[in-house]
């Protein structure tokens, strides 16, 4: 059986070291954090909680899958809820409507948001089930060296269609419905994988339909006690889990990778590394390869993310676990973000306000506010300079939504790219790692197998892609390629 070194306790990391400790493997994890989880993080002052990170958790049935293979499951390691809205939408005009978790509930709202919508908002969750249909076994079932891969996973031509690869979003969206508040609703969609709907393949359609099927949960007591859970649970599995320890170099043998050098010098021996670092750290900073390097940054970058943990007093009427009150003006909000690259001026706000379902998240009759406003990579700003004067525009512009929290801040703290790209090492600040921007997307993200023999990628800027469900699909590809691997 092989010596596995992860190197990064995400969500990705973690995953693939479940899978391969299950297979028999010996596994360390080596973090650089003082906890596992990466981006699904948490951080707790004055009786307040915050996710940092995720805040929306989607299709469990993942986890399940996952956890099923230490002879566990999601709900025996967390409490998780089930969110009824899924999410508060609102617009300028101070019309909105509530994604309800019954899909018959949700087009009442929508046929009243919009009268004659209903029909459409239905058929584009049905669209999205034929995508999701296709994608799930073609798409994320495997890796994908090559767009061979993805098409040898096809039944035929019909699998193609039903995947929608070749319009946007946006195009898809516009076919669908003719109010444009829901052409806007739809393209939302696109900003789940740092991406923006005018480029975003239509594919991303499938997403209203994930959360309308298995549903947008939270999980009891913040999100980030699912990463505490799969801590324990590799605990449970003995694997070594080092964690304040950082990662200076992958070591390699000629073809082959023997290991990786720690801070300080130590050296663990490994015949296979499993990388759920930034692929761009990996090959820029790990096993320096700039010819590796060139091809990830070809890959385009995921959008960043400007969020503030407000610790606010009093209730808020007719706030809900996930609100989201949309830009004036999407056109210039995508075009701030992937062309003009400066902190969109009218942004799209979302707030999660944990505590909606969670009375423990904030101290009593107070509330916990994780805003978080999309914006470009981290080095299109001068977030040093720029965080204080953004942060009161984010405040403003939660004013002019109705959300004046004036007189009602107890405590702010604000995160910007530039915190992600030093905590986690992600470059740019990205927040899922590569995009979806482009018909090439897809083929252009790094492949979850290295240049070097034993080495291995996991995670949001490998495929399949970020956000958790698909980072901890990625664990399970890879484990699959080590074991088909070491079988050869
Ligand atoms: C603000 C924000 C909101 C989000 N919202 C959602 C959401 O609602 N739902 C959702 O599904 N997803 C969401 N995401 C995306 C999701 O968090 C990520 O896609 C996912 O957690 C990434 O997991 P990962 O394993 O790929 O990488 P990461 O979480 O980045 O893990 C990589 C790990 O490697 C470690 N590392 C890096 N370099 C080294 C080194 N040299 N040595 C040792 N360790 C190292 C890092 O510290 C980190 O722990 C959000 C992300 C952010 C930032």
């Amino acid at each position: 059986m092989a010596e596995v070194v992860v190197v990064g306790g995400g969500v990705g990391g973690m995953a693939a070291a479940i899978r391969l400790r299950a297979g028999g493997h010996d596994v360390v994890v080596v973090e650089r954090n003082e906890v596992l989880g990466g981006k699904l993080a948490t951080r707790s002052s004055g009786g307040f909680t915050f996710d940092t990170g995720p805040s929306l958790l989607t299709l469990p049935e993942v986890f399940d899958d996952l956890l099923g293979v230490a002879g566990t499951s999601l709900a025996e390691v967390v409490e998780p809820v089930r969110l009824d809205p899924i999410c508060r939408y609102r617009w300028s005009d101070g019309a909105g409507f509530d994604h309800r978790s019954a899909s018959a509930e949700a087009v009442a709202e929508v046929e009243r948001l919009s009268p004659g919508s209903g029909a459409s908002f239905r058929a584009y969750l049905d669209h999205g089930r034929r995508v999701w249909e296709v994608s799930r076994r073609t798409f994320l079932s495997g890796p994908m060296e090559s767009p061979v891969d993805l098409v040898r996973r096809m039944r035929g031509p019909s699998d193609l269609w039903a995947i929608d690869p070749l319009r946007s979003l946006d195009a898809r969206a516009r076919s669908h419905f003719s109010d444009l508040r829901l052409v806007q609703w739809a393209g939302r969609y696109a900003t789940y994988s740092g991406s923006s709907p005018y480029a975003a393949p239509a594919t991303l359609a499938c997403i209203p339909w994930i959360e309308q099927s298995s549903g947008a949960w939270y999980v009891r007591g913040g999100l980030a006690g699912l990463a505490e859970a799969l801590g324990k649970v590799l605990a449970g599995m003995t694997v070594e889990v080092r964690t304040a320890t950082e990662v200076e170099a992958v070591r390699a043998d000629g073809e082959a990778v023997r290991g990786v050098r720690l801070a300080g010098g130590e050296t663990l021996d490994a015949d296979v590394v499993v990388a759920n670092v930034d692929a761009t750290h990996l090959y820029a900073d790990l096993l320096p390869d700039q010819r590796a390097l060139r091809r990830v940054l070809r890959a385009p970058v995921s959008s960043s993310g400007f969020a503030l943990l407000v610790a606010v007093e009093g209730r808020t009427e007719g706030l809900a676990h996930h609100n989201v009150a949309f830009s004036g003006d999407e056109a210039a909000e995508f075009g701030d973000l992937f062309e003009r690259r400066r902190a969109p001026g009218d942004p799209t706000l979302y707030v999660c306000a944990s505590v909606v379902s969670d009375a423990a998240q904030a101290p009593e009759g107070c509330e916990n506010w994780f805003v978080l406003v999309n914006v470009p990579p981290a080095s299109a700003v001068d977030w040093d300079a720029e965080a204080e004067r953004y942060r009161d525009h984010v405040l403003e512009q939660l004013a002019r939504r109705g959300w004046d929290l004036a007189g009602r801040i107890r405590s702010i703290e604000v995160i910007t790219p530039l915190h992600i790209a030093e905590r986690y090492r992600a470059w740019q600040g990205s927040i899922y790692g590569t995009s979806s921007n482009g018909r090439q997307a897809a083929f252009l993200r790094p492949s979850n197998r290295g240049p070097r023999r034993g080495l291995y990628l996991v995670g949001g800027s490998s495929h399949p892609g970020g956000g958790l469900p698909l980072v901890a699909i990625s664990g399970g590809i890879v484990a699959a390629m080590v074991e088909a691997d070491l079988s050869r």
